[in-house]
């Protein structure tokens, strides 16, 4: 058994070529501030109630659907659960999209698992960079859309925080009518509620929401997402899901996290954060370090620094941050995830003794 043999040769060539999604967690990291991955900085506790696993659970669980449903302000049969938000990125592409003939279109800087789900399915995909106000580059997406399947936009959009203009979402929305979906990741719409398009539904058979239980419902580790669309999408969607995607504990916290109880709970854990990155933001705004805070409607904020090794300077004192300068536009760029208080105190106090060495 010692003749070599060589596994990659036999391994897909657009996955020999992938490079995998960096998650905060592949990046890894020594110390124990961490701000790299948005999650939320108070751990909820759950019992379970379903306390038997012999059996498969429901392939979608009724009872988190009705919930969703009704605190998204949509219909049962516009929701589909999947794993995170990141896997119905990937259903959508499943469905929607012939490997070899179909692309999608995404907008950086944005979300990276958009582009990592094309190339692992083969998928084509095209970059449409958004404009220098991080909006929507809409004469080069009209001038793109052959072959065009799936169109994703995020917003407010991760890393840059803003959120993108209605009446350009409406442009898209009509140039893509009848030939492509439009996607719009929604997984920070908590921090900035008014400006869901969940209502526009109701007049656009193309259009898909993604939304999560990981960001504002303080839930990464459950892994709980979910797709809104009209019956016909999810109709589509339910064909490639897996046969049981969600495990009967996650279906049962998900549902608990879904209460009417702990939905005003997330309410005003939405209200203390923002209070938290205004008292961030306030004290970055003294250092001569910071060359900018982006305006952000979500659980983060971008700062660019005009000093490159900020990032590294942090990381080796044990504050993991997101570092985004290779993203096109965001040079020096490094994004802060909110976290509490202590966490917050503890960026502010390190780049102040930074900040200071450079005076
Ligand atoms: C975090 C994030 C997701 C992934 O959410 P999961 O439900 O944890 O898979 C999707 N889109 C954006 C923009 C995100 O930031």
């Amino acid at each position: 058994m010692n003749r070599a043999m060589d596994i990659n040769q036999l391994v897909r060539q657009n996955v020999r070529e992938l490079t995998p999604y960096q998650s905060a967690r592949r990046i890894g990291g020594k110390g124990d501030v961490w701000l790299n991955a948005n999650e939320s900085a108070i751990a909820l506790h759950f019992e379970l109630t379903m306390q038997t696993l012999n059996r498969y659970p429901e392939p979608q669980p009724e009872q988190v659907i009705e919930r969703y449903a009704r605190y998204a302000g949509v219909r049962a049969d516009q929701v589909i659960v999947s794993r995170g938000a990141d896997e119905a990125i990937e259903l959508l592409m499943r469905a929607f999209c012939e490997p070899g003939r179909d692309r999608i279109i995404y907008c950086p800087p944005t979300y990276g698992m958009y582009l990592v789900s094309a190339q692992t399915l083969g998928i084509g995909y095209k970059a449409i960079v958004q404009m220098n106000n991080w909006q929507l580059d809409l004469t080069a997406i009209e001038q793109n859309l052959t072959d065009t399947k799936l169109i994703y936009i995020c917003s407010p959009n991760n890393p840059t925080g803003n959120v993108l203009n209605p009446d350009d979402i409406k442009t898209l929305l009509d140039m893509a009518w009848g030939s492509a979906l439009v996607v719009v990741d929604e997984a920070y719409i908590e921090f900035a509620m008014e400006h869901s398009v969940v209502s526009w539904l109701a007049n656009y058979p193309h259009l898909v929401i993604l939304r999560t239980l990981s960001k504002a419902f303080s839930l990464a580790g459950l892994r709980c997402g979910f797709a809104l669309a009209n019956k016909p999408v999810i109709d589509v969607l339910q064909k490639v899901i897996a046969p049981y995607p969600l495990p009967t504990p996650v279906a049962d916290i998900a549902a608990q996290a879904l209460s009417k109880e702990n939905l005003t709970k997330m309410t005003l854990q939405v209200v203390n954060l923002n209070k938290q990155k205004a008292h961030l933001i306030t004290a970055l705004k003294q250092f001569s370090l910071v060359d900018a805070i982006y305006p952000s409607y979500a659980n983060y904020i971008l700062v660019k620094f005009n000093d490159q090794g900020v990032f590294k300077y942090l990381w080796n004192q044990g504050i993991i941050l997101r570092d985004q300068s290779k993203q096109p536009n965001l040079a020096n760029c490094i994004r802060i995830t909110i976290g509490s208080q202590a966490e917050c105190d503890a960026v502010i106090n390190a780049l102040k003794t930074l900040n200071d060495q450079g005076n």
